[in-house]
Formats: C-alpha cells, sequence, structure tokens
C-alpha cells in the first residue's frame, strides 16, 4: 500500500527571531514569527505526511494556544507524526521538498537540513529531497517578508 500527501507552509519573517529550517541554525537577521520555532520546512513535510495518513493538519496536533508547543523544537513535531505512520506500519518511502525564501542562500545548509530529516523520519538521506529557490523579487517571500515551503511525502507499508 502507498498514501501520498502534500504540505504547504508560510510564516511572516521577523527580527529578533532565530531563523530556523530543516532543524538547521540558519544565520540571517531575520527569523519566521510564530509559536513554535516556525521551521517552515518540517511543517511541510509534517503536514504532508499528516495528509498522507488522512489525519488532519498539525494545528489539530499540535494547537498554538498550547503552552507546551511555544518555541518548539520542530523536529520534535515531525518525530511525533512519524511516530503516528510507524503505528500504522507505514514508513517513508520519499520526500521531495522546496523551501522559497529571498535571503541569504540555502545550498550550504541543505545537506544537514536533509540529514535531520532523514534521521528523524528513520530513513538514508538519499530519499530526502529539499529544493532551495528565491521568488526573483516576486510576492511576499521575494520582497523578503516571508519563509515558505511545499513538501511531497510518499509513504509505503
Ligand atoms: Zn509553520
Amino acid at each position: 500500500m502507498f498514501r501520498i500527501g502534500i504540505g504547504n507552509d508560510i510564516h511572516q519573517l521577523v527580527e529578533g527571531r532565530p531563523m530556523m529550517l530543516g532543524g538547521v541554525h540558519i544565520p540571517a537577521d531575520r527569523g519566521g514569527a510564530g509559536h513554535s520555532d516556525a521551521d517552515v520546512l518540517l511543517h511541510a513535510i509534517a503536514d504532508a505526511m499528516l495528509g498522507a495518513l488522512c489525519e488532519g493538519d498539525l494545528g489539530v496536533h499540535f494547537p498554538d494556544t498550547d503552552p507546551q508547543w511555544k518555541d518548539a523544537n520542530s523536529l520534535q513535531l515531525l518525530s511525533r507524526v512519524a511516530w503516528l505512520a510507524h503505528e500504522r506500519g507505514l514508513h517513508v518511502v520519499n520526500v521531495d521538498a522546496t523551501v522559497m525564501l529571498e535571503t541569504p542562500k540555502l545550498r550550504p545548509f541543505v545537506f544537514s537540513m536533509r540529514e535531520n530529516i532523514a534521521e528523524v523520519l528513520g530513513v538514508e538521506a538519499s530519499v530526502i529531497s529539499v529544493k532551495a529557490k528565491t521568488s526573483e523579487g516576486l510576492d511576499a517571500v521575494g520582497q523578503g517578508l516571508a519563509v515558505s515551503a511545499q513538501a511531497v511525502v510518499l509513504l509505503g507499508s
């Protein structure tokens, strides 16, 4: 059996917050606003996995009204979602994700992101794809106001 899911996330960029992407701290003068650590990449992947499981979305499982998840490490959130999949006898076949950020360039950090995600999901980094793009100066991402991510996850039994 195979199950596929899609996930999207966007966070506003604000001063005074660390920028976390794929569990990697990116040196930047601004970071994502949000209740947790605002790691859009991990949120998109976790949402895609929940979608594949038909288990609602991250907000259902980790409500932002719950103080337990304030500044939460999103690797822990993803780990919980991975556990839900394992409970159903499903494992990650592959992940394909894209992060949209105008600056800084993410390429030097992509391998560390893939390793972090692979470790939490219990797979090899070779099945985790992370692509980094800009918005060419267009829209909120392009104007440096936001960071966003999309992910597709395939689960198999
Ligand atoms: Zn998010």
